[in-house]
């Protein structure tokens, strides 16, 4: 991705001098009933979820909440905002989510900004004087095709190092403005300080902040309104609502990651309206000799292609571990690179682990699978991931860094014993040999592969820590709870 460190002309919504102010593209998401959580959290849970939500309709009188985020496909943000719009809107509040627009170079700045704040050094363009100057005028582009759509004293809630540049744009327009950050580090250095420096000034007016951590939040916040909101899933969406083991076979065999067996059901699921959807594409690139065996064992990372999440360290110390890992398949799975507008690493990292692939042995490179899942239909996609984790005999993240970690908590959902890098917000999620198996040192492939190989190999201890993690998610990480302590938000920040 080239950037040449020039402000580029504001090109990236005007469509002519005379053209309509452009509107930045919205997301129509389906509302659902708080309610239908009962079945999952308990009748108690989602009557104080009912009751909330009940108080602060009455509270915003009308006022609209809106999320603005850069993407509404790929990665946690948008994972998240789907299912808190169908619960807001299902609740009878007026919840609006709109995406940015911005070009190559406001991408490649703002995601050496995402690597900056996790602490991690990156490749990425300078954060100077020119590309302060193009985010700029990105953010007040989008800035004016957002305000046709923003009320005085709406919330709005502002997503990452993207959206940051909106903060002072909304707050003229009288609305009540919440910044919330989704990444960090536990450890902050001299990345994290130049993130800071490039993103404080634009932050100093919002309301609130959000963090998914409270060792992110940065000490110049001290005294200002600050929340610790953990992301959590929905038991109820295409992505964690219970598969048959027939059919989450035959979906993972559609991907091309399983063989197909007689006994195999359709590649069917119920989609979120309550129709039957049928899994009808494949991986759009798929680098396998041929799929592994039904009855072999299936390690699966499910990620973005994203040199934090470490994709590449994983197939290497898979090819190290050789024998050791019984005759276990390993499936690395992201989304289409060309899928995720906001992430512009994609290509390079995929196309770097399918070099590494070419390179392995020939008799590792049969026991190894590369897939990118089609992104054209995000309950599809969704339901893929969900046979893929499913089916899985280990679930591993061996993650650099990390917000929080939402592919582990989807795989403890499903029972599914998870090894994971001890870093960000797994650490909340996983007591280690309770819930799962913490990799202290995430560099360490040969610790990752023998603790892999070891719950492989061990069915026993696999059963206990799947069981152990299921409950950690019900008790702590289902919707119900983030949903609560965002209402909770919304109704102080209204206030102030
Ligand atoms: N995901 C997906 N399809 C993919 C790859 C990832 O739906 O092909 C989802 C994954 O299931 C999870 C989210 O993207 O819900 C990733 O969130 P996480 O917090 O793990 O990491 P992030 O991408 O936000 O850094």
């Amino acid at each position: 991705m080239a950037y040449t460190g020039t402000p580029q002309p504001l090109t990236v919504l005007a469509q002519g001098p005379d053209a309509a102010p452009p509107v930045l593209p919205e997301a129509h998401v389906t509302g659902a009933d708080p309610l239908l959580l009962s079945g999952t959290v308990g009748p108690a849970r989602a009557d104080e979820l009912d009751t909330a939500f009940h108080g602060v309709r009455e509270a915003l009188a009308g006022r609209r909440i809106i999320d603005v985020n850069s993407t509404m496909n790929g990665g946690g943000v948008a994972e998240m905002l789907h299912r808190l719009q169908r619960y807001s809107r299902g609740a009878g509040l007026d919840a609006r989510w709109f995406t940015m627009r911005g070009d190559p170079a406001f991408f490649a700045l703002t995601k050496q900004l995402h690597h900056f704040l996790h602490g991690a050094d990156a490749s990425g363009p300078p954060l100077d004087r020119a590309g302060a100057e193009h985010y700029a005028a990105v953010c007040e582009e989008n800035a004016r095709a957002l305000l046709s759509a923003v009320r005085p004293g709406d919330v709005v809630t502002l997503h990452d190092p993207q959206a940051a540049g909106l903060v002072a744009h909304l707050r003229q327009a009288g609305a009540r403005v919440v910044w919330r950050c989704h990444v960090g580090t536990d450890d902050p250095n001299a990345y994290t300080d130049r993130a800071w420096a490039f993103l404080r000034p634009w932050l100093e007016t919002a309301d609130a902040y959000v963090f998914s951590r409270e060792q992110y939040v940065p000490g110049w916040l001290a005294g200002r309104r600050v929340a610790v909101i953990r992301p959590s899933i929905d038991p109820l969406s295409a992505k964690n609502w219970p598969l048959t083991p027939s059919a989450a076979a035959a979906i993972v065999s559609r991907v091309g990651l399983r063989a197909p067996a007689d006994r195999d059901g359709p590649a069917v699921y119920r989609r979120g309206d309550g129709s039957v959807g049928r899994v009808r594409r494949n991986s759009t690139c798929l680098c396998s000799a041929s799929p592994p065996p039904a009855d072999a064992p299936l390690i699966v990372q499910v990620s973005r292609w994203d040199p934090l999440k470490d994709m590449a360290g994983v197939l290497t110390s898979f090819a190290e571990a050789g024998d050791s890992l019984d005759g276990a398949h390993l499936a690395l799975v992201g989304p289409d690179v060309t899928g995720v507008t906001d992430d512009p690493e994609g290509g390079r990292v995929f196309a770097e682990c399918e070099a590494l692939w070419h390179r392995l042995p020939d008799q590792v490179r049969a026991r190894a699978h590369l897939a990118c899942l089609p992104m054209a239909d995000s309950e599809e996609n969704a339901v893929i991931v969900n046979a893929l984790q499913c089916s899985a005999a280990v679930v591993t993240q061996k993650s650099l860094a990390e917000g929080f970690g939402l592919t582990v908590t989807e795989a403890m959902w499903k029972g599914r014993p998870v090894v994971a890098s001890a870093v960000g917000g797994i650490r909340d999620q996983i007591e280690d040999g309770v819930h799962g198996i913490l990799l202290d040192d995430p560099s360490d492939g040969v610790s990752f592969a023998a603790q892999t190989s070891s719950l492989v190999g061990d069915r026993c201890l696999a059963g206990a820590l799947g069981a152990g993690a299921r409950c950690r998610v019900r008790d702590n990480f289902l919707d119900d709870r983030q949903l609560l302590q965002q209402i909770s938000l919304y109704r102080n920040v209204a206030r102030v």
